[in-house]
């Protein structure tokens, strides 16, 4: 009830910025932290320039380098459990490799991050509430690169990608007719077949490390429910975004492959910058058409649904250009 409120009056677009420790690497180099934090606010943060001049940013919510993952999945839970009471939701990563985006979303064993946590968290309330309500999930995994979908759920390792393309449906929602979209019964049998689709998302690449950064991977999880006193029935969709890195890459140093990669990505996630500012400023036409990945969340971006935008950032003096490009995106989003 509480949420619902805030949400009426703050409207249905959250964004999150995390800043990450400086790592081993940035501090034997001798670079320094650039981001400060005032003590008493949770929302604000300030970037010193070099010119030793002071930015100021505010969001929803700025977890800071100590903040752990149960600090952040405390401030998410209740916009992705909201997914249960009927509400499309959508979650982004979005910021220059190597600031966590993966590690916000996927986390690692001994550190789990949001997906793993949402979904534990689904099915505890959805056999919390088993009396009332039947929920139904499945689930699907997809990425985009270079404009091009492909199911990580299906193996494409000894047969040719099979074409998927966004189609509208019967009832006017956006689908990919062909993606993969088991039921899953239960939290382990969810968790498994996200491990499978993280392998595929390396196939076929050199380094997956280096290919995951180039593309967007995207989690899909369907709810279905059914109130079993009055027999309503909703059907809502969860998406858990791993965002392809932002970082501007140098005209000069790229050609061929790698920039046409680098073009691809800048117009995406600037396509997703404007649709999500369009939303917030209430404009009429919202250009969701511009890019593979915006035109597919169409139906789950805007209207009543719930987005939260996670932007990542570096501390390290030696990413300062870039935490600025990030800072300033997400500003433009609010
Ligand atoms: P990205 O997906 O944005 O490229 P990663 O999630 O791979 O970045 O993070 C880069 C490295 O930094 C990883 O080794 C990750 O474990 C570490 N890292 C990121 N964020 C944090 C954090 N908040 N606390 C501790 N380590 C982090
Ligand atoms: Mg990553």
């Amino acid at each position: 009830r509480l949420y619902n409120e805030v949400i009426e009056l703050k409207g249905n677009i959250r964004v999150f910025c995390r800043c990450r420790p400086l790592n081993q690497n940035e501090i034997s180099n001798g670079y320094n932290s650039v981001i400060e934090f005032e003590s008493s606010l949770d929302n604000e943060l300030q970037v010193l320039s070099s010119d030793s001049s002071k930015k100021q940013f505010k969001f929803d919510h700025v977890f800071r380098p100590e903040d752990d993952q149960e600090a952040v999945f405390a401030q998410t839970k209740p916009i992705v459990t909201s997914v249960l009471d009927g509400f499309n939701v959508c979650i982004f990563a979005y910021g220059q490799t190597g600031t966590g985006k993966t590690f916000t979303m996927e986390g690692t064993p001994e550190n789990r991050g949001v997906n793993y946590r949402t979904l534990e968290e689904l099915f505890r309330i959805s056999e919390d509430r088993g009396g009332s309500m039947r929920y139904e999930l499945s689930v699907s995994m997809l990425e985009v690169y270079n404009e091009k979908i492909r199911d990580l759920l299906v193996d494409n390792t000894n047969q040719p990608t099979k074409k998927l393309e966004i189609k509208q449906a019967a009832d006017g929602t956006l689908d990919v007719p062909g993606l993969v979209e088991p039921h899953v019964n239960g939290f382990e049998e969810m968790w498994e077949l996200l491990k499978s689709g993280s392998r595929a998302r390396s196939v076929g690449s050199t380094s997956a490390n280096e290919l995951s950064s180039r593309s967007h991977c995207l989690l899909r999880v369907t709810v279905k429910g059914e109130n079993l006193i009055s027999g309503q029935r909703t059907r809502s969709q969860l998406w858990l975004v791993d965002l392809a890195g932002s970082e501007r890459v140098g005209r000069i140093e790229v050609e061929g492959e790698r920039l046409k990669e680098s073009q691809f990505i800048n117009k995406s996630l600037s396509a997703l910058g404007d649709v999500i500012s369009s939303l917030a400023s209430k404009t009429s036409h919202i250009p969701y058409r511009n890019s593979k990945l915006t035109h597919m969340l169409q139906s789950s971006l805007g209207g009543d649904c719930k987005t939260l935008m996670f932007v990542q950032i570096s501390p390290s003096s030696s990413d300062l250009g870039e935490t600025l490009c990030s800072l300033n995106f997400a500003s433009r989003v609010r």
